[in-house]
């Protein structure tokens, strides 16, 4: 499967990929590359392998005809892995694609953002050194929580006059039926899912549009809590999260488990709103 992570640039895409790739996913995946470049001319590319087991043989053989025909429109290409797929795929795109490739760690994805960001990140560095806040990201996970967490970011933002993102993340269905089991036999794991996200989509609709605030925008994605924040965060530039000390799994521990792995691991300043009993 293909999904694509949202990027703050028009020059550089992201998407994350798992699973075994199929011709399918390519015959849907190689038109929209195709509109893209069409679109902005030469692109770069984020590629982060996660779960990753491979190609079919046919989706291997459209992946190589595509690099084939586009071998110009790309300018640098970041893979993103922990195993053997990720050293293989540099070889390959390296061997007839004429962008840059490079191969990063998950551990060092913020090198391979400033790697793809090069320009950006010069001039910045020409710059003061304490920077207000530009884009700054509320992690809500619709508890009765967010509201202090997102006041708490809406107050920032309008302090610093900065672009707002809410996100939510919903994982799929078919990776919670063990907790769920009973809901998703009575409607099917795709209806569900489905279900979920339309919900999700609407009511960070309303919340967003009750905020007043004009530089706004927010997103549902699916995936992890933990790790969809901290690559949203890398692949939007953000430079400050906000989000609670707990959620919906309650304050069973001094930080809940997303809290925690987003304050160890994101490359960005991270605000965790305090939240009492
Ligand atoms: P937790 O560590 O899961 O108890 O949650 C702590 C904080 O992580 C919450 O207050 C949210 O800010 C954020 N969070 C947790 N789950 C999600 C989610 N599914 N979508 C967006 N933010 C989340």
């Amino acid at each position: 499967m293909i999904q694509t992570i949202p990027v703050r640039e028009d020059n550089i895409f992201a998407f994350k990929v798992t699973g075994t790739l199929t011709d399918t996913d390519y015959q849907q995946f190689l038109p929209k590359l195709t509109s893209l470049i069409e679109k902005h001319g030469a692109i770069s590319l984020l590629i982060e392998l996660d779960d990753f087991h491979g190609w079919e043989a046919k989706a291997a053989w459209d992946d190589f005809k595509f690099g084939i025909e586009h071998n110009k429109d790309f300018t640098k290409i970041a893979i993103i892995g922990e195993n053997r797929w990720q050293k293989w795929m540099s070889v390959l795109a390296n061997a007839f694609i004429s962008a840059k490739v490079q191969s990063f760690t998950r551990d060092n994805i913020q090198d391979a953002w400033n790697w793809l960001r090069q320009e950006k990140q010069l001039t910045a560095m020409g710059q003061a050194s304490l920077l207000p806040y530009n884009n700054i990201a509320v992690a809500l996970d619709f508890s009765p929580h967010s509201n202090l967490v997102l006041a708490r970011a809406l107050e920032l933002a309008k302090h610093y006059n900065s672009s707002l993102s809410l996100i939510h993340v919903i994982e799929h269905v078919t990776h919670m039926r063990f907790e769920f089991d009973l809901i998703t036999t009575a409607y099917g794991d795709i209806e569900m899912d489905q279900a979920l996200f339309d919900n999700s989509v609407k009511h960070l609709d309303e919340v967003a549009s009750g905020l007043n605030y004009p530089n706004i925008k927010h997103r549902v994605l699916w995936g992890s809590p933990k790790s969809t924040i901290l690559s949203y965060a890398l692949a939007q530039d953000i430079d400050l999260i906000v989000m609670g000390s707990h959620g919906r799994h309650g304050l069973a521990r001094l930080l809940g488990s997303t809290a925690h792995g987003i304050v160890h691991n994101a490359k960005c300043d991270v605000i965790v709103a305090k939240l009492s009993e």
